[in-house]
Order: structure tokens, then C-alpha cells, then sequence
């Protein structure tokens, strides 16, 4: 049972029952009183004119002193029809004068006026019922019919009646009171319980979809990332599943991202280690060799020896530095510091530092330029590493007289830049992982042209900095093309 009260239904629950209790424990009160109220308006409405036709036939009586007996007889005839009057004769100040029953019962001996001046006043309509003193229940207010007398002598006065007499409250309490009571009980208790059961099955409807969502809680807990909750309904607690839904999702999305950078963290070390390892065991094997046979090598074997120690360590400079750089790059220390610069020139720029190499290869390194091509926005120093490393590989894997081109073109907001090669291309399953980390369509071929494998990653790294993409297309009979685009300055500058 305590653990019932301790769960959300049970605490709304027994609060809306409280509630309704509480609520009909008023309204039974409001209503009693009503009804009693409309009994006295109704009494006092019907007896308005009771003391005005009793006075009538008192006054012969009245003349010179009071003839109680002869009243008394009239009040006795009256009782029998009315048992509910109380019938008193009042001094203008209100103390009572007479009165005709037990004196023991007569409690008050002076009534209060305002009630009967009300009662009388013809200036102002007072709404019934006027509630006036009773002098055997002081502590009651009850209603009452009064008018003007003359008590003998020009004594004026009052006759005042009391409308529910002793007699009449016992019998309202007895009877009518309980009847009331009863009835408003009754209807009140069957409202209840049908309000009772209707909000009962509300309540736990509501929190149905509560339990359940907590279930699924608990399961998206112990880590079934994959549960979610059904969304029927619009209301607050629709809006809230479809907020944890969504909750569950980014979650989701993020421990597959955890796992896979972890994947690529792993790799990437085995990768490093597997790079690095290469080259250090070649220069080791070399310089022990050197050493050990320091008389027996002679000199032009030495220099080559020397030689390749050189060219390992080139490798591991370029491999650490690339990492480096990359590194940078991820953890966001390294971002673009844009300016504008003419591409044209840097292209320029970049095509002659690569004539050497591609003449040594039987090469022809050509642009295709437009004239009076607007700057670009980006920083300038990163654009060129992208362009030198594009061309630099474009030199690298394809066949001696083979043809590099690289093309300038100008667009609505922007310029595309694209270098093109003919060579034999990358193999369509490789395409959708040449920028990934340390990978490479041959191996070997890349190891002995000096590749890491990191240069593209590096290149995809720095355009998406300047917040644009880097597309590529290959095959066998065109070759390779890569393609950006670079903003064009002023347009640059409105969206900035
Ligand atoms: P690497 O240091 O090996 O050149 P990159 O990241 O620069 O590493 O390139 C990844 C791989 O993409 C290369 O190993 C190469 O196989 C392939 N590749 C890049 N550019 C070209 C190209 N122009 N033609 C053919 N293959 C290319």
C-alpha cells in the first residue's frame, strides 16, 4: 500500500480524491444552506402580512393595559393552526414587554431593531429574508414578521413573530434538515464515485504512458541504444517522448561515433607504428652495416648506403610533420586565416615550383586561366598546400609523358579550381577512401614514391575549414580530376 502512494499514479490519484471529497464536503455545505435559505425566504414571504392581520384582532384587547388572557386565548387558537410561531410584544426599543411561553426558555429580553426597521421600511426594498433576533436562541438568527402596535395608552410597540419556532427547528432538524441532507448526500456521494472511477482510469491511462517510457528509459539505460518510444499523441507527454526520441537518437549517433573514432584511433596508431617502424629499421640496417664493414665498403657503396639512410629520413620527416599537421587540423588549433589573394597568381606561382619535377618526368604541366578572375577569400598559405599536394601526386602516379592540367573557372559566387591528370586513375572500389587516413590503392608503389598516405586526408581537412568540399572523379580512359570551390571576395564579404 506504501508503495502505491509512493508512485505518481497513486499520489494523483489519492489527491484528486481528497479533492473531491473536500470539494463535495463544501458543496453539500453551500447547499444545505441554500435550501435552508429559500425555506426562510419562502416562510417569510408567505407570513410577511402574519403580524400586520394578528395585530387586528389584539387591539381590542390592547386598549388601556394588556388582556393577557383574552390574547393568550387568540394565541392558543393560532399555535393550533401554526405550531411554528413564537409570538412576543416589543417596547419601540425593542425589550420585550411579553411574551407567551416558558420563562425559563426567554433567554433575550431586548431584540435588536435594525431587522425590523429593515422588515418595515417602505423607502428601501430589503431582500428577503431579514433574519432577526429570537429571544429563545440568541446564538440563531430566524426569520420573522413584525408590525407597529399600540401596547395601551399610547405606548407604541411591536408585535413580533418568530417564524421557526423551538417546535419548528427540532422538526426542520428532524426532518426536513436530514431529508436535505440525505438527498444532497446522496447525489453527491454517486457523483463521487463515478468522478472517483472516471478520474481513476484517466490517471492511469496518463501515467501508463509514463511507466512506459520509463521502461524504455531503463532499457536506452543498461544500453539498448536502439530503443525508442512510440509517439501517439501531440500533448505534453507526446512532446516529451518525441524529446526523448530525439535525445536517443543524438546519443546513438554519438556512441557511433565514439566507436568509430576509437577504430580509427586504433588503426591510426597500428598505421604510425607500421610507418614509422619501416624506414627506422632500414636506417638502422644501413648504419650497422656501414659500421661493422667501415673497411671493407668502399666509397661509392658508402654514398649510396648513405643515400638511402637520407631518403628514410626525408620519409619520416615528411610522415611526422604530415601527422603533425593533421593533428592540428582536428584538434581545430590550426584554422584558416583568410585574405584575399588573386588565384590566378598562386596557380602561376605553383605550376612553376612544380616545372622541375615535371620536366624530369616527361610531363606537361599546363592552366587553363580566365582572364580578370576576381580574388578569391581563404588563407592563402593553406590553398597552396592543397594545390602543390593535388599536383604533386597528379606528378606522382601518372606514366611518364603523361599530362597534368590544371583549370581556373569562374561561377556565380565563386571559383572552381580543378587539376586534372590522364592517368590510369584510382579503381572505382578505392575512389569513396582516398582521403582516409594512411590509405593508399598500392601500398608499395606509394611507399617507394615517398606517399604517407596522409596528403589527401590533409587536403579534405583544410577545404572543409574554408567550409567547402572537395570532389574527385576517376577512371582508366580520363584519368583523375579534383575539384573545390573558392568564394569569390565579394560575395564573400556580403555573406560574411
Ligand atoms: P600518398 O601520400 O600515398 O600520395 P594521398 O593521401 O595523397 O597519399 O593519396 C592517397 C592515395 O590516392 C594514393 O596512395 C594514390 O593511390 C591515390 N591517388 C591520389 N591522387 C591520385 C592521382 N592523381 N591519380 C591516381 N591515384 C591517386
Amino acid at each position: 500500500m506504501r508503495a502505491f502512494f509512493h508512485t505518481l499514479y497513486g499520489k494523483i490519484s489519492s489527491v484528486f480524491v481528497l479533492l473531491l471529497v473536500l470539494l463535495s464536503v463544501v458543496q453539500i455545505a453551500i447547499s444545505v444552506e441554500s435550501s435552508l435559505n429559500f425555506v426562510c425566504e419562502t416562510d417569510q414571504t408567505i407570513n410577511r402580512y402574519l403580524a400586520k392581520n394578528l395585530a387586528k384582532k389584539f387591539k381590542p384587547h390592547l386598549k388601556d393595559s394588556i388582556d393577557y388572557v383574552a390574547i393568550e386565548s387568540i394565541i392558543a387558537d393560532l399555535m393550533e393552526l401554526n405550531p411554528r410561531v413564537e409570538i412576543y410584544l416589543l417596547d419601540k426599543d425593542g425589550t420585550l414587554r411579553t411574551h407567551f411561553s416558558n420563562p425559563d426558555k426567554i433567554k433575550l429580553h431586548k431584540i435588536s431593531t435594525v431587522p425590523i426597521e429593515a422588515f418595515l421600511s417602505k423607502t428601501r426594498e430589503v431582500p428577503l429574508p431579514i433574519m432577526g433576533d429570537d429571544p429563545k436562541t440568541p446564538d440563531k438568527k430566524k426569520v420573522f414578521s413584525v408590525t407597529p402596535i399600540n401596547l395601551g395608552q399610547n405606548h407604541p410597540g411591536y408585535l413580533y413573530i418568530i417564524l421557526g419556532s423551538e417546535l419548528y427547528d427540532n422538526a426542520m432538524s428532524g426532518v426536513g434538515g436530514s431529508y436535505i441532507l440525505s438527498t444532497t448526500a446522496i447525489i453527491f456521494a454517486v457523483t463521487l464515485l463515478f468522478a472517483g472511477v472516471l478520474g481513476s482510469i484517466l490517471f492511469f491511462n496518463l501515467t501508463k504512458r509514463l511507466r512506459k517510457m520509463t521502461e524504455t528509459v531503463k532499457e536506452f539505460e543498461q544500453g539498448d541504444y536502439k530503443k525508442r518510444i512510440v509517439v501517439h499523441t501531440d500533448d505534453e507527454v507526446g512532446q516529451l517522448t518525441s524529446a526523448f526520441n530525439h535525445m536517443a537518437e543524438t546519443i546513438e549517433t554519438n556512441m557511433k561515433d565514439l566507436k568509430k573514432n576509437d577504430q580509427l584511433r586504433r588503426e591510426l596508431i597500428a598505421n604510425v607504428s607500421h610507418d614509422l617502424r619501416s624506414p627506422l629499421t632500414s636506417i638502422q640496417g644501413y648504419i650497422e652495416t656501414i659500421l661493422m664493414r667501415r673497411d671493407k665498403i668502399d666509397r661509392e657503396q658508402r654514398t649510396t648506403f648513405l643515400e638511402i639512410v637520407l631518403r628514410n629520413v626525408k620519409n619520416l620527416n615528411l610522415l611526422v610533420t604530415e601527422l603533425f599537421e593533421l593533428s592540428k587540423l582536428d584538434t581545430k588549433q590550426s584554422h584558416p586565416v583568410t585574405e584575399p589573394f588573386s588565384i590566378a597568381e598562386l596557380v602561376q606561382d605553383i605550376v612553376l615550383k612544380f616545372q622541375p619535377l615535371a620536366e624530369k618526368k616527361s610531363i606537361s604541366l599546363l592552366t587553363k586561366i580566365p582572364k580578370d578572375l576576381p580574388f578569391v577569400v581563404g588563407d592563402i598559405g593553406m590553398i597552396d598546400r592543397v594545390i602543390s599536394n593535388l599536383i604533386d601526386n597528379a606528378i606522382r602516379y601518372i606514366k611518364p609523358k603523361g599530362k597534368v592540367t590544371l583549370l581556373l573557372k569562374m561561377t556565380n559566387d565563386s571559383v572552381d579550381v580543378m587539376i586534372e591528370d590522364n592517368g590510369d586513375g584510382i579503381p572505382e572500389k578505392d575512389v569513396p577512401h582516398i582521403f582516409d587516413r594512411f590509405y593508399r590503392v598500392e601500398k608499395s608503389r606509394s611507399k617507394n614514391s615517398g606517399g604517407s598516405g596522409l596528403g589527401l586526408a590533409i587536403v579534405k581537412k583544410i577545404i572543409e575549414a574554408h567550409g567547402s568540399k572537395i570532389y574527385v572523379s576517376s577512371d582508366a580512359s580520363h584519368g583523375t580530376r579534383f575539384s573545390f570551390k573558392l568564394k569569390k571576395y565579394k560575395t564573400a564579404l556580403i555573406s560574411a
